[in-house]
Order: structure tokens, then C-alpha cells, then sequence
């Protein structure tokens, strides 16, 4: 199998991931309760499904369209901290597809880092944070990693699944630097971090919708 996807193809992983963030509503609800306020799955399941309703419109576009035009969605809908996050980092995704019609490998890679730069930039906050940077940025590592090993592209794709799925797990460990849970008197230690867990979600759908579709 190979890694290559249409504008097409990312609206239809866009819906799987919609799904996924539906069925987990008590329990991120739940972890946003713990060491946030609690509005984390409301507010990303309404930036979901506002891209859904524009799914018909965001399948024709280029990447580099599409991209910026998901920014936009998920700024103005997605209240709290995340929509602006999720905003900074499809912006900064929408330049690195520009001119390119489909997304291989190389440039998934690329997507990838490019979205932890707009996060990391708008946020001010570093991996060891407690936020969802850690989950991404653990992914792009192992993929980095599972590249300089020649791996193939399936390789690639399980390498950034269980990255994705340590950095998630590490933010249970962490101190919060930044985000709500650092207001809390133990830091949120013990308790992961739901921004990192919904982070996790769309990584491991992008993975597992790319080995499936293939
Ligand atoms: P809010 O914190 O404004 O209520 P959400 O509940 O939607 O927003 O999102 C909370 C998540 O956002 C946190 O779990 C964390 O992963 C992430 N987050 C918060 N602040 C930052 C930041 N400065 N940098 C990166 N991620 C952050
Ligand atoms: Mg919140």
C-alpha cells in the first residue's frame, strides 16, 4: 500500500474522525472536567460537524484551499482554546500542500510537523506541556524515526499510530505548563490530558483510515 490521498479522500477521513469524537463524548467530557472546564468534546464536535455540513464544498477544493478553508471552520466554530489551536495548524498545513494535488508520504510528514509548528507558535507551549502537542509531537518523531529506516509507507503509518499513542499516555505523567489544568493545584498529574487524547483520535483515524482504504 501506498500513502496517497485526494482532497476527496481527506473530507471521508475528515467524517471517520467526526464519528470517532461522537462516541467518546462522556468520557473526554469527563477529562475536561478533571483538569479543564469541561467543554473540550462540545467544542470539537461542533467544529466536526460543521465541516461535515461543508463536506460537499471541501471535497472539490485543492489541498491548499481545503486546508485554509478547514482553518477558517474550526476557528469560527470551535470555542476555547482548541479552535484557534486546530485553526493555527491547518493554516500552516494549507502552505506546505500548496501546488500539490495529492498527499504521499513524504508530504503527510510534512503536514504533520507543519501542524505542530502552528500549534506550538500559537500557543506559546513546548512537548512536556501537558497539551495535545505532546501526542503529535511523539507521532512526527516516530515517523521521522520509521523514514530514516527506509520503512515502507504501512510501516510508517503504524509508527505514527503508537508514537501518537505513548505521547498521549505521557501527558498522564506531566505537569500542565500551559492550558486550564495548569490552574490546578496538583497540575493535573495522574489524569491525561484531553486535548492530547482527541489528538490521538485524528491520528489514529488518519492511520487506520489509510490502511483500510488501501
Ligand atoms: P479551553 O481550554 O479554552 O476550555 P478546550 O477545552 O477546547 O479549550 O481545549 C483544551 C485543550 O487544549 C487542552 O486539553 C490542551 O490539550 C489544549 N491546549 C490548551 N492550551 C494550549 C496551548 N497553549 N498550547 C497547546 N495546547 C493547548
Ligand atoms: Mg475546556
Amino acid at each position: 500500500m501506498k500513502i496517497y490521498l485526494s482532497s476527496a479522500d481527506y473530507v471521508e477521513y475528515l467524517s471517520k474522525v467526526a464519528a470517532v469524537i461522537k462516541d467518546h463524548k462522556d468520557y473526554i467530557t469527563m477529562l475536561d472536567a478533571e483538569t479543564g472546564d469541561g467543554d473540550h468534546w462540545v467544542n470539537l464536535n461542533m467544529g466536526f460537524d460543521k465541516l461535515l455540513d461543508e463536506k460537499e464544498a471541501l471535497k472539490e477544493m485543492s489541498l491548499t484551499a481545503m486546508f485554509k478553508k478547514i482553518a477558517i471552520i474550526l476557528m469560527s466554530t470551535i470555542g476555547g482554546s482548541s479552535g484557534v489551536l486546530y485553526g493555527s495548524a491547518y493554516l500552516k498545513a494549507s502552505q506546505v500542500v500548496d501546488g500539490k494535488s495529492k498527499i504521499n508520504a513524504f508530504l503527510l510528514k510534512e503536514i504533520l510537523k507543519a501542524k505542530l509548528d502552528g500549534i506550538m507558535e500559537r500557543g506559546k507551549a513546548k512537548p512536556g506541556f501537558k497539551t495535545m502537542i505532546d501526542t503529535l509531537y511523539r507521532a512526527l518523531e516516530y515517523m521521522i524515526e520509521a523514514f530514516n529506516n527506509n520503512a515502507s509507507d504501512r510501516e510508517v503509518l503504524l509508527a505514527m499510530k503508537k508514537g501518537a499513542e505513548y505521547g498521549m499516555n505521557e501527558t498522564a505523567q506531566m505537569e500542565a505548563v500551559k492550558g486550564r489544568a495548569c490552574y490546578q493545584s496538583d497540575k493535573g498529574i495522574g489524569k491525561l490530558d484531553p486535548g492530547a487524547v482527541t489528538m490521538y483520535y485524528q491520528l489514529e483515524a488518519l492511520a487506520d483510515y489509510i490502511l483500510e482504504k488501501s
